[in-house]
Order: structure tokens, then C-alpha cells, then sequence
């Protein structure tokens, strides 16, 4: 079975394919022959994730999936959300947007926080949708170089280490993405 990916993002891609398995061939924007960035304008992570799924079946015809992801922080109510890329203005970069979250945390004592992914899938010109969510805190200063984001100030709920701290295949394995990407991975399997 053949699918197209809407993302252009390395990180994502490789813990995508970490998950899914060779029984679905994966194709890249690129190779769809999408080599502009995907609009995302919505105001929740299930729209900008469908959004972006619309986006390519429009254009390609071809079954799609697309991820979005936010991370939602309790004494934020669930800031940044769905504007986590762009928490700290547009233009900006990860490590600005970690700066604004430890900022607007510095006086709070509750640091917990979870990321949470949606996949939407456009399969058969039907739309499907799987979520992936993981708990865990905000440390006060980054730590780890591996992975992407807000990975350096996040460590996952009964773990030690942040998200950049531990090897990739850990995380690649325990994250809000592979969660919901599982589930894709348990329905397309059920077609093939
Ligand atoms: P996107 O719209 O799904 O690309 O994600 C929005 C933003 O959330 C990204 O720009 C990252 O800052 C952040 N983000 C998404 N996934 C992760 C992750 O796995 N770790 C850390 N940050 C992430």
C-alpha cells in the first residue's frame, strides 16, 4: 500500500518509519511532488491535521496521512497548543519558543505538561483520525541535544532523562507520535 506523509520534518519522518512497518510504502512530499510548505492555519491540532491531509489528497489524489502536534501545559491551560510552533512569533525558532515557556512557567510550581499528537488520514476519500498523547513535566533549563521542539525541557511521566536526552529509538518508541501512529499502523493493517 502506497501513502503519502504531509510533512517535510526529518524528525517526524524517521520516528514515523521507526513505527510503521515495510508492509506500507511511505512517500515524502517531495516525491508526491509537493515541494511547497503546507499551510497550517487552524485553530486546533485536528484541523491544522486534516488541513494539511486535504492539502495533498486535493492536489495528488492519493491516500494521505498528516500529523499535528501540540504541546498543552496546565498552568498555561493547555498553552501553547496548537501554536507551538510559533509560541515565541512567527519567524522564530525552537529555542525562542523554549525561552518564552520557561518564562511564562518561572513563577508557576505545577510544570505538567503533555504533547499530543493527531494523525488524519484520508484514506479512500474517507477521513479517519488517531491521537497520541504522553504526560510528563517542564524542567526549568534545557538538557539533551538529540530530537527536536521542546524536547530538551521535557521529561516524560516515570522517566529520568527529557525527550533529547534519551537515544531516539527510546523515544521513538514511547512518544505521543508513535502512539497515535500505532494506531494508524493497527488500521491499515487490517486492510492489507
Ligand atoms: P507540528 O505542527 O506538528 O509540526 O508541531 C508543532 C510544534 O510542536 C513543532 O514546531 C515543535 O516545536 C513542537 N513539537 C512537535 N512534535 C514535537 C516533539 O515530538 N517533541 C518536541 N516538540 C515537538
Amino acid at each position: 500500500m502506497d501513502l503519502v506523509i504531509a510533512s517535510n520534518n526529518k524528525h517526524k519522518i524517521s520516528e514515523i518509519k521507526d513505527v510503521i512497518d515495510n508492509s506500507i510504502n511511505l512517500i515524502s512530499l517531495s516525491e508526491a511532488g509537493i515541494r511547497e510548505d503546507i499551510p497550517e492555519n487552524e485553530n486546533t491540532i485536528e484541523g491544522n491535521a486534516l488541513a494539511k491531509a486535504k492539502y495533498v489528497h486535493e492536489k495528488t489524489g492519493s491516500n494521505v496521512f498528516a500529523d499535528d502536534t501540540g504541546l498543552e501545559v496546565e498552568a498555561l491551560n493547555g498553552a501553547p497548543g496548537v501554536h507551538s510552533a510559533r509560541y515565541a512569533g512567527p519567524g522564530r525558532n525552537s529555542d525562542d519558543n523554549i525561552e518564552r515557556l520557561l518564562d511564562e512557567l518561572k513563577d508557576k510550581e505545577n510544570r505538567k505538561a503533555r504533547f499530543r499528537t493527531v494523525v488524519a488520514l484520508i484514506y479512500n476519500n474517507r477521513e479517519y483520525f488517531f491521537e497520541g498523547t504522553i504526560g510528563g513535566r517542564i524542567i526549568t533549563s534545557k538538557r539533551g541535544k538529540a530530537g527536536f521542539g521542546y524536547d530538551p525541557v521535557f521529561i516524560p511521566d516515570n522517566e529520568e532523562l527529557t525527550f533529547a536526552e534519551m537515544p531516539p529509538e527510546k523515544k521513538h518508541i514511547i512518544s505521543h507520535r508513535a502512539i497515535a501512529v500505532n494506531k494508524l499502523k493497527a488500521f491499515l493493517n487490517k486492510l492489507v
